[in-house]
């Protein structure tokens, strides 16, 4: 008999989690919204998958997007001087998890995986680890649900570095090559410009990260679409002229109602096991893994961390399911997790001088450029160039 396992949230790491699993485990997901409720629902992400995560999108067997318009560099601006566009080895994609997330639970579902639509609340924890041979948490960022101990070494903030802004925009005219646009503002925070694709068609994400109660935080109490698209206007026009030139006044508008989102992420690192009521329980994910979006690498370390565990699970399969798995999981994930960490939250602070130069360099040399490029896609190599210096 297969053993059976338990996934709490159907968000980007329960998904590959359950397409990963399927043919070995029998699977239940737990998820508090339908995929019905998701579609129609807000927008929760910008979502970048570099290629490692589109390659193990296919190597799960995960249903394959249209998209002409594949991410192919990385524009990098730093005030108002445009450095230089990399280029990426393997192009990336953004598909709005609303639209990603739902046809993925539909297809799920008639692959054979078990749906079972309940917010878990936490007096119904004990009762469900009886009901499996494992429990996943992939409640994402508002989990976790279990107590999995904080790494305090990777969890140096006490509050978020950064407001998010993101709205999801018809009406602006694509940079090229196309790719994934950055703006870093010192002392007030950054744009991201990521072509994406929607429900509605190809969209501009437009992603403010605000320094709280600097210049860029101005959408504070900001509930409605149109305020928002006239906030966003005034931003551009004042801030980031470059995009608002390309931005076809009358047509600019939210792709729908609830294009748009505002939060802010208090990063904190867990050890992806416990023990609870004697049984193993593991976390994948924001919910373990949690790190601001500013690096763009919170689908991929979660898609990262789906490998590993899955590799483990099926390594392990007629073995115990015992602490000493868990240590297995987070041996292999350990590594990677501090790397992405370190990296996101140096580039929270101040860039230091050596990554400053690097950057200027990259707008003479097409080679660097590309390299920092990469950075994004291998976020291995963006940690060397911050912490050894070996990047020239
Ligand atoms: C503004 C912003 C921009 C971002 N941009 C990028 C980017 O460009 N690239 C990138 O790689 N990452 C990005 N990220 C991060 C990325 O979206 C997350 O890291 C990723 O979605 C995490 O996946 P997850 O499965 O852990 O959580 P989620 O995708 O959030 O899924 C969690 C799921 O758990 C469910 N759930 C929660 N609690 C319960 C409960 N009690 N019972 C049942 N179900 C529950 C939720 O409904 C949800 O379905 C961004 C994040 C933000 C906020």
């Amino acid at each position: 008999m297969k053993k059976n396992i338990g996934i709490v949230g159907s968000g980007e790491a329960g998904i590959q989690l359950a397409y990963a699993l399927r043919n070995e485990f029998d699977i239940t997901v737990i998820h508090s919204l339908s995929a019905d409720e998701i579609r129609n629902g807000r927008i929760m992400s910008t979502q970048v998958h570099f290629g490692s995560t589109r390659k193990r999108e296919n190597r799960f067997n995960m249903p394959k997007w249209e998209n002409d318009n594949l991410l192919k560099s990385i524009h990098i601006t730093i005030g108002n001087q445009k450095l230089f566009a990399g280029m990426l080895k393997e192009p990336a994609s953004s598909v709005d998890q609303r639209l990603y997330f739902s046809n993925c639970m539909k297809d799920l579902k008639d692959k054979g995986v078990t749906f079972r639509h309940e917010r878990i609340e936490n007096e119904q924890l004990e009762g469900l680890i009886d009901e499996y041979d494992l429990m996943i948490d992939c409640s994402g960022k508002t989990g976790p649900l279990f107590p999995f101990p904080t790494e305090e070494e990777l969890s140096p903030f006490k509050m978020p570095q950064r407001k998010c802004v993101v709205g999801y925009f018809l009406g602006v005219k694509p940079n090229h090559p196309v790719g994934v646009n950055v703006t870093v503002l010192p002392e007030i925070g950054e744009m991201f410009e990521i072509p994406a694709i929607t429900e509605y068609g190809p969209v501009t994400i437009l992603f403010i990260m605000a320094m709280p109660d600097r210049d860029l935080d101005v959408f504070k109490g900001i509930k409605s679409a149109q305020e928002f698209t006239n906030q966003m206007k005034n931003v551009t026009q004042r801030f980031f002229p470059d995009i608002h030139k390309r931005i076809d006044q009358e047509n600019f508008a939210l792709s729908d109602e609830r294009g748009f989102l505002q939060n802010a992420i208090n990063p904190v690192i867990r050890k992806p096991y416990v023990t609870f009521n004697h049984k193993l329980v593991v976390g994948c994910g924001d919910s373990v893994f949690l790190n601001d979006p500013i690096t763009g690498q919170g689908c991929n370390l979660s898609s990262y961390c789906v490998e590993q565990l899955s590799d483990t699970l099926v390594d392990y399969k007629h073995s115990p399911w015992n602490h000493k798995l868990g240590e297995e999981y987070w041996n292999r994930t350990k590594s990677f997790v501090r790397e992405v960490t370190e990296w996101t939250n140096a580039m929270t602070q101040p860039l230091p001088q050596h990554i400053v130069q690097l950057l200027l360099k990259g707008a003479e040399d097409q080679m660097v450029a590309d390299e920092v490029a990469e950075w994004f896609a291998d976020p291995r190599k963006a940690h060397e160039a911050f912490f050894q210096k070996t990047t020239s």
